[in-house]
């Protein structure tokens, strides 16, 4: 099967990409990237199209706090879900209340939540007896950043689902990896990969419309560089994106009702803060900050040594915050360096030589609760077409790993509707420890 990738842009990664900053003059990404290793998806993606020994894995989190004072959380040698606990219990950032809370809390969801509960995660925490330095050292910095929405606008099966994979699950699937590449020339790899599978890619050629022949139950995609002809249609867009195709595909039963669910979607924004000093403000590769509105970062400069930067390189992100997305740049850079200074005095002494801000202000889609309900699955109202990206009905939050199962689902659907079902999905790694126990059995 031949297969024709139409993009509107003149690059590929979509959400996850890099590009040459005009300003500084670097190519940077749009944002840091992390995944887990229980983004089995995205793993097998990599390992497909061939990039994923670009990726650096690490189970260490160091937290610090203003100040400079440092906890490590990471896994030792007791058996999931315990492996965890005893950096936890001694880790400087939480009180002993605090930990008993998180203990509390992460046993009450070691099982998993019904998957139709309407509580939020915030009203369940505050059932919870969650203290607050538990729930601004933790939850909302670790938790509502990984899910990047405020607590009371997540719904609380997401959280379980994010507490069991990167803390309970296993060692493995709570570590963490970043691109020692820029994301475009990770995701290049697809377009090798297509090219050598008598495919391609269709660049700067934005979808205006789609028709649909049914005599010739062919498909018509008017783009803006030509029209593109094929069998089967897979739309894998962002939601909005979507929403602005859907007035110009056929008119079909079942269109209204997902321009409904389109419609029931929100955005929530990302910021990064990119910083070149003239030398090393840390030997941290990455850590969280707390109680600061910088959330996380990561020291570049030593996650891709090959850029071989005189200077050093670091990148804050803030996430799912409304009003650090409303600064400009000056009020945003300076409020990050000041706010930088507190936990690695070196920058106080360090010259900033450049700075850059990107503002991704619709970065992921929510998980409010009930969300389930407007996320559709890869089939689709109209014949031979089917549904993909990250907001389509994965069960995962908006993620490169639910991007990557959403294409594997939409492959599923597309092959059994060609009456050769396949199976594309990858497996979930497998609990390990005393959590097989307490796990549900999987699909695979
Ligand atoms: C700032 C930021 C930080 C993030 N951090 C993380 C993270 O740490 N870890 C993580 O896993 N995820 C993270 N995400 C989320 C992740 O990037 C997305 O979940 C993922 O990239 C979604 O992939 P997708 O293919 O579903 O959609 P997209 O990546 O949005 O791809 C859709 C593609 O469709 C193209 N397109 C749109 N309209 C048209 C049209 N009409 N015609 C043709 N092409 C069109 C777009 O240009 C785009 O390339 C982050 C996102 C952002 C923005």
């Amino acid at each position: 099967m031949s297969v024709q990738l139409v993009e509107r842009r003149g690059y590929l990664g979509g959400r996850a990409s890099s590009y040459l900053h005009p300003g500084v003059g670097e190519v940077i990404d749009n944002c840091q990237h992390v995944l887990f290793g229980c983004c089995t998806n995205l793993i097998g993606f990599y390992q497909r199209i061939g990039v994923a020994d670009r990726i650096h894995w690490t189970s260490e989190m160091t937290m610090i706090e203003p100040g400079g004072r440092c906890s490590q959380l990471g896994p030792s040698w007791l058996p999931a879900p315990l492996h965890g606990v005893p950096k936890l219990m001694s880790a400087h950032a939480f009180t002993l209340a605090d930990k008993i809370a998180l203990a509390r809390a992460f046993s009450a969801l070691m099982r998993s939540v019904p998957h139709g509960s309407t509580e939020s995660l915030g009203t369940w925490l505050r059932r919870n007896g969650q203290t607050k330095g538990a729930l601004d050292r933790f939850w909302r910095l670790v938790i509502a950043s990984a899910l990047n929405a405020d607590l009371d606008s997540i719904a609380l099966p997401y959280a379980a689902k994010v507490i069991r994979e990167l803390f309970m699950n296993s060692a493995q699937a709570g570590s963490m990896g970043m691109s020692t590449v820029p994301l475009s020339e990770l995701y290049a790899g697809a377009a090798e990969f297509l090219a050598q599978h008598d495919s391609r890619v269709l660049l700067n050629a934005n979808v205006d419309a789609v028709e649909w022949d049914a005599s010739a139950q062919k498909w018509t995609l008017v783009t803006r560089a030509g029209k593109v002809t094929s069998d089967c249609l897979v739309l894998a867009l962002p939601f909005e994106a979507m929403g602005k195709l859907l007035p110009h595909m056929p008119s079909v039963p079942g269109a209204d009702a997902l321009a409904q669910q389109v419609r029931s979607h929100e955005h929530w924004p990302i910021c990064s803060v990119h910083l070149w000093f003239d030398r090393d403000i840390t030997s941290l590769d990455h850590a969280v900050l707390l109680d600061r509105e910088i959330h996380w970062m990561y020291n570049k400069s030593r996650l891709q040594p090959w850029r071989k930067l005189k200077s050093s390189y670091v990148e804050l992100v803030i996430s799912a915050s409304r009003t650090f997305a409303e600064l400009t740049r000056e009020q945003a850079i300076a409020q990050s360096v000041s706010e930088l200074a507190e936990f690695f005095p070196e920058v106080g002494s360090a010259k900033l030589e450049k700075a850059a801000l990107v503002k991704e202000v619709r970065a992921t889609f929510g998980v409010p609760p009930g969300i389930d309900a407007a996320r559709p699955t890869a089939v689709s109202p109209w014949p031979n077409c089917f549904l993909a990206g990250d907001w389509t009905a994965t069960g995962w939050p908006s993620t490169m790993e639910s991007a990557a199962r959403s294409g594997h689902l939409a492959a599923e659907a597309l092959s059994e509707s060609m009456g050769a079902p396949r199976s594309f999905l990858n497996a979930d790694l497998k609990p390990r420890g005393l959590m097989r126990l307490l796990t549900p059995k999987q699909r695979k």
